[in-house]
């Protein structure tokens, strides 16, 4: 799905995912019948959304995670590298090449990078639990809230 306008919708994107969650939940909570033809039996058909691709902004968007600043990396979070440019004032990351395999070339390269070798490991993935403690006592408010002075405001 491709939403096309001059500015980000932010949280209202809800109103336009509605439709993308209403059959996923039936989807996992109560299951459709479908017809297996190779079978040739009917099954309780079970699914839900495993991964999302999209570009960063989008994913910003639809997760609530904060992708600029310094610590822009959803996967390196506080420990994410960088360097601010001086002239351009952008923040660009670095160190992402520890994410490759121990003995790949790209670690070796200086020159096609930043100058340095790449010897330190990706950090350790979090846990299931460690996800959930994060995540379990989020509020999600969604969609349009109001300034005070009546105006809309992205939440
Ligand atoms: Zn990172």
């Amino acid at each position: 799905m491709m939403i096309a306008g001059s500015r980000q919708l932010g949280n209202n994107i809800d109103v336009y995912l509605v439709i993308l969650i209403e059959d996923p939940k039936i989807l996992w909570v109560e299951g459709v019948d479908v017809y297996d033809g190779n079978l040739q039996q009917s099954f309780r058909l079970r699914a839900m959304i495993f991964c999302t691709i999209n570009d960063f902004p989008a994913y910003e968007n639809l997760s609530g995670y904060r992708v600029k600043g310094h610590h822009a990396c959803p996967i390196c979070e506080k420990d994410t590298s960088y360097i601010q440019l001086k002239h351009e004032k952008k923040t660009v990351y670095t160190r992402h090449r520890r994410f490759l395999k121990p003995y790949h070339l790209y670690r070796r390269m200086k020159k096609a990078f930043n100058g340095t070798l790449e010897i330190d490991s990706a950090p350790k993935p979090l846990s299931g639990h460690k996800v959930f403690d994060r995540v379990k006592d989020i509020i999600s408010m969604f969609g349009k809230t109001q300034k005070k002075d009546g105006s809309d405001k992205n939440i």
